[in-house]
């Protein structure tokens, strides 16, 4: 029987590949956990066992996946979802798969066990993720959301809690996130939705959010302005709110892709909210700290999609007879196949190398919280914990940038493997390309991402993981790739430091995208080495990536040194 998570070895031997031990110890408090078999998901014994329960538990979803989210991806996409009187009704094909995740204990798989979750790390939700968008995208942003529940967990009061979380762990509530308004979107500081505190002492909640994923959800996390007089950041909290008559549905948008999942215009008429958290910290203490997950999770929502988007092209190739032969025995096909294989490979171990770094903070942080360390370890336990928020605040906004850019030429390129079909619906591959090419856009742009990046690159924010991967002993016959990413290394601090010396802040904004792609080149290269071990083909990969990397770093440091941005150095006229 089909099993999205067994037919992809690549995936399943992240599980081995990634450094997930001492997150696991911190999160189950070395196996000491205070609860108990009455909850649904009983905490795991020893390492093993927690490893096992993920491995079953990804086997289980791969096979939900495939045998029934997928099937119906097609009728989802062509049926869409309907907004009559206020109300929105999903797709069948949505229900059923809301109801059979929900069944398995699959929409709160991230949230605490407490409360009827699962209580897996964000490295294997996002592996998750990775495997239901390969089913149907359009699942992310009603099983990608279980953020909301846990905002609501770690910031949220005890009645807060108690009153959300159960119904979000069973799947019987969904979840939203509510931050774009027409005039704020990259730029939330922008936010005008008010939030106010009536005579009673309620909040409540006033105005317009737009392209609000799934807005019609019944719990929605909302960033709203709480100060009138604070125009920044500094002005906005964070609320929770229930679903009621007064959130109004006004509108679903008719869009490219994603057919499956309602994108909705909100109207709040004085609704009726709580705070969550301290008041003022909404932007600057939750959501951005939620934003690093976010972005992981969109970035394994395009690996899903470009996994599937390849595995066809891959299986027609093989069929499709041109000149006499198969279309797969030209090397120019061939090429294309292989490039697609690789820009997969090389982002999953750059995706699930990273999202580790936000497991380690979040959940050194909620241990320190949660007074689970003895107060001798708490100066080494933050300093641990400072250092992987250094890490993520880097490769959150990088990894996003690289793996939905990339995920989404491996579509094209997919679809360009199967000729003049690729453009007909029927064999859905138009639809794949539909579905990816949000990702590039939403939980914030490309060029907001690598604007994000830029200032963590520039200060060579991973140097410290370099060094200590150049210290490794170099697995067998890798010596001379080595010596490359080495290399790749001095040809990012050339760029870097002839960037420097321009001294011109908006050349190096022009530039960021070069910087991004060549320093995630290294820290992918490394991901990757790790992984060769003993593996011919994945060394071979591993090669070719590399001198891909080094080829375009020189290319890129050429261009640049010839003037290519030097019309930055100038005030223009835009
Ligand atoms: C289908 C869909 C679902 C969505 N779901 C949600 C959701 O669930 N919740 C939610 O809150 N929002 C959601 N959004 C909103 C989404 O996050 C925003 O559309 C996105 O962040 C971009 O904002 P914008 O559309 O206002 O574009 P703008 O911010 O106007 O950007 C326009 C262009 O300017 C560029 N730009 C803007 N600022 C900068 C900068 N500082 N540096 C460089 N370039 C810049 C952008 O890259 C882009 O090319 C969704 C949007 C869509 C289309």
């Amino acid at each position: 029987m089909a099993n999205l998570f067994s037919d992809n070895p690549d995936l399943a031997a992240q599980l081995d590949c990634v450094d997930l031990h001492d997150v696991i110890r911190i999160m189950e408090n070395d196996f000491n956990a205070e609860d108990s078999d009455e909850f649904a998901f009983p905490a795991p014994a020893s390492l093993e066992d927690a490893m096992e329960f993920f491995a079953a538990s990804l086997d289980l979803l791969g096979d939900i996946s495939a045998n029934v989210i997928a099937p119906h991806r097609q009728s989802v996409d062509s049926e869409g979802t309907v907004l009559e009187d206020g109300v929105v009704t999903y797709a069948e094909g949505t229900r059923i798969a809301v109801e059979a995740l929900s069944e398995s204990g699959f929409m709160g798989a991230m949230l605490p066990r407490a409360y009827g979750g699962a209580g897996v790390p964000a490295t294997i939700y996002m592996m998750m993720i990775e495997l239901v968008s390969r089913a149907d995208a359009s699942m992310m942003t009603l099983f990608g959301y279980q953020d909301v529940g846990e905002l609501i967990a770690r910031f949220g009061s005890d009645e807060q809690r108690q009153e959300f979380l159960p119904g979000l762990a069973s799947g019987e509530k969904i979840g939203s996130i509510v931050l774009s308004e027409p005039g704020a979107g990259s730029d939330l500081q922008a936010i005008k939705v008010r939030a106010f505190e009536d005579e009673d002492g309620q909040w409540r909640l006033n105005g317009t959010k737009h392209f609000i994923s799934n807005g019609c959800g019944d719990v929605l996390m909302v960033l709203a302005r709480s100060e009138p007089k604070i125009a920044n950041i500094f002005g906005l909290s964070l609320f929770v709110c229930p679903k009621s008559d007064a959130v109004k549905v006004i509108r679903v948008e008719d869009k490219m892709g994603l057919h499956g999942s309602p994108t909705c215009e909100l109207f709040f008429d004085d609704a009726p909210v709580q705070l969550v958290g301290k008041r003022k910290a909404g932007l600057t203490s939750y959501v951005l700290e939620n934003l690093a997950q976010a972005r992981f999770s969109v970035a394994a929502q395009a690996l899903g999609i470009a996994e599937e988007a390849y595995r066809r092209a891959l299986e027609y190739a093989g069929e499709r007879v041109q000149f006499g032969t198969t279309i797969i025995d030209f090397p120019a096909v061939r090429e294309l196949l292989d490039k697609m294989d690789l820009a997969l490979t090389s982002s999953r171990a750059l995706l699930y190398d990273s999202v580790v770094w936000l497991d380690r903070k979040v959940q050194i942080s909620e241990a320190i919280a949660h007074g689970r360390v003895a107060e001798d370890d708490i100066p080494s336990m933050k300093a641990r914990q400072r250092e992987a928020a250094k890490f993520s605040n880097l490769l959150s906004p990088l990894v996003k940038y690289v793996i939905t850019e990339k995920a989404q030429q491996v579509c094209i390129d997919a679809q360009q493997v199967f000729g003049g079909l690729g453009f007909i619906r029927d064999t859905g591959m138009e639809q794949l390309v539909r579905d990816i090419r949000i990702t590039t856009i939403y939980e914030g742009t490309s060029q907001v991402q690598v604007s994000a990046s830029l200032k963590y690159i520039m200060s060579d924010t991973l140097g410290e993981l370099f060094d200590a991967s150049e210290a490794l002993p170099c697995p067998d016959a890798c010596d001379d790739i080595r010596s490359m990413i080495i290399d790749n290394r001095r040809l990012y601090e050339q760029y870097r430091d002839a960037v420097s010396e321009k001294e011109s802040p908006k050349l190096a904004e022009a530039a960021a995208r070069d910087l991004a792609d060549m320093y995630s080149q290294v820290f992918g290269a490394w991901a990757l080495l790790r992984r060769a071990n003993g593996n011919a083909g994945r060394r071979d990969a591993l090669r070719r990536y590399v001198i891909e990397a080094q080829a375009f770093a020189t290319g890129r440091l050429n261009a640049l040194q010839n003037g290519s941005y030097d019309c930055w150095l100038n005030e223009r006229d835009t």
